[in-house]
Parts: structure tokens; sequence; C-alpha cells
């Protein structure tokens, strides 16, 4: 199956959005002045979980594992570049400011940069025109048709794996062990751009081990009750600074 698209440059793409970076990237989009947020979402992981199935080996290499309480849980750390509007480097005319040393979730985009997601066109912002069928094929059989594309994706990818234990210090560095439950939301950690640099640099001098012991943030009271009756550490928060929701608060 082939997906075909060229882009029309109508910019919808640079709006409200968060773009995840790899550490790299994030520590530029901070020093130019600009936000970047450390999310958190966690899974329960018990002791004799599959880890067999594709997958589940990738989560468990994107993932850190930690405790809640005294149960084990594997947590995903990613770094956003966050902006409400226009991002910062989009030009009056729509095009890219930033072109040259723009993030690689930016090179790749339509394209889905999660593994074992399919990319559906319908719910990325490019317009129709951008995928009428005489126009060149960005992806075949799930996969980007060019080897440029293709490794610019893997790139990403492997990033967020090399970037792990980088991340699990700096989150240390800014005190930040709270995770929403994933699909429920995300915790986020919002640091001004001046301290996350700080951070990150503490993060890249220090060796020593990030806190094992992490509690989850919650809109709901039906999670906050579950995990209680587990003696989980658990806050019940609403929806806005510190926890972007999946769901409506449920207090
Ligand atoms: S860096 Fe460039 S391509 Fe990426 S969101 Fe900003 S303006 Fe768009
Ligand atoms: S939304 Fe799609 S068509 Fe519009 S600028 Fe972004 S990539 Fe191009």
């Amino acid at each position: 199956m082939e997906i075909t698209f060229d882009c029309t440059r109508c910019g919808r793409c640079c709006h409200d959005l968060r773009l995840t970076l790899s550490v790299d990237e994030a520590r530029a989009w901070a020093g130019n002045g600009h936000q970047v947020d450390l999310l958190a979402e966690g899974w329960a992981w018990p002791d004799d979980a599959d880890e067999t199935a594709p997958e589940t080996h990738w989560r468990k290499a994107t993932t850190i594992p930690v405790m809640v309480g005294d149960v084990p849980f594997r947590i995903n750390l990613r770094l956003v570049a966050r902006h409400e509007g226009p991002c910062p480097h989009l030009l009056p005319d729509m095009r890219c400011g930033n072109y040259e040393a723009r993030p690689r979730i930016c090179r790749i985009y339509p394209l889905e940069s999660r593994p074992f997601e399919a990319m559906i066109p319908e719910k990325r912002h490019c317009p129709p025109e951008a995928w009428a069928p005489d126009l060149p094929v960005l992806e075949r059989d799930g996969k980007p048709a060019t080897s440029q594309t293709a490794a610019i994706l893997n790139d990403h990818r492997q990033a967020t794996v090399n970037d792990l234990p980088l991340k699990a210090r700096l989150a240390a560095a800014l005190d930040f062990t709270e995770a929403a439950l994933a699909g429920e939301g995300l915790a986020s950690c919002e640091p001004a751009p001046a301290k996350f640099l700080a951070a990150l640099n503490t993060a890249e001098r220090t060796e020593e081990s990030p806190p094992a012991y992490w509690s989850i943030v919650t809109n709901r009271e039906t999670t906050r009750a579950m995990l209680a009756d587990l003696d989980c550490p658990v806050r019940l928060v609403a929806t806005g600074y510190g926890f972007l929701s999946a769901f409506a608060d449920e207090l």
C-alpha cells in the first residue's frame, strides 16, 4: 500500500504543538530561549511481564524501571518543545526560519514517529490536497519511501533509546518524580529554559543513579482510589499546569 504526499506549506503543523525532541535538540531549543517540557507516563510492570513481543520490547527499551510504592512500574520520559500558537521559528510566509537546524520530528512529519503505530492521514494537520494520488510516494507498506527519510526516522527512534539514562538524571535534577498512568494523561514538568539548561548540565555531570521511587498523578478519583488501595503514592490533580489529561476531570 502506498501513501502519496507533498507539503502544501500551509503551516498548520507548526502551530500549537508539542514536538518530541532528543536531548541534543532540546538543548538547542532551550538555548534559543524557547520552552522545553519534560513529560512522564508510566505502566505497571509486573516481574513476570511477557517481554518477548516486539511492542513490549520497544516499550522496555524506552522506559526506566522504578517503584511506585511496592508496585514495579516503567516510566517513559519525553522531551517536548511546547508552543501555543505559531512555532517561534515560523516565518510570516509559513516557511521555517530554522530550516537547517529544525528537529528531526519536523523533518519526518507527517510520518508516524512511533514504531507499531500506523500513520493515519486523516489525523494529520495536512489539507486534503497534500495527499492527492498523483503526488510522490511518502510511505510504502508502512515504511518511508525514501532511504533519506528512513534514516532520519531511525535516528529519531534511536535517540529515544540512547537518551534515556540522561533523561532519567535530568528528571532527578528537576526534582520531577511524578508520572501519569499511560493512557490517562501525562505529568508535565515545565521549567523555564534557563532552569532546564542548568538541570541538563547537572544531569550530564552526575554519575549518581536517579531516584527509584516515583508517584502517580491523576485527575480521576477512581484511579486515585485504586492506587491508594495498593498503597501506591498518588495525588489527585485538575487538568492544567503539571498535568495533561486524556479525560475530563473526575475529582
Ligand atoms: S522548527 Fe520549523 S518546521 Fe518545526 S515546527 Fe518550528 S517552524 Fe515548523
Ligand atoms: S500541515 Fe502538512 S501540508 Fe501543511 S505545512 Fe505541515 S506538513 Fe506541510
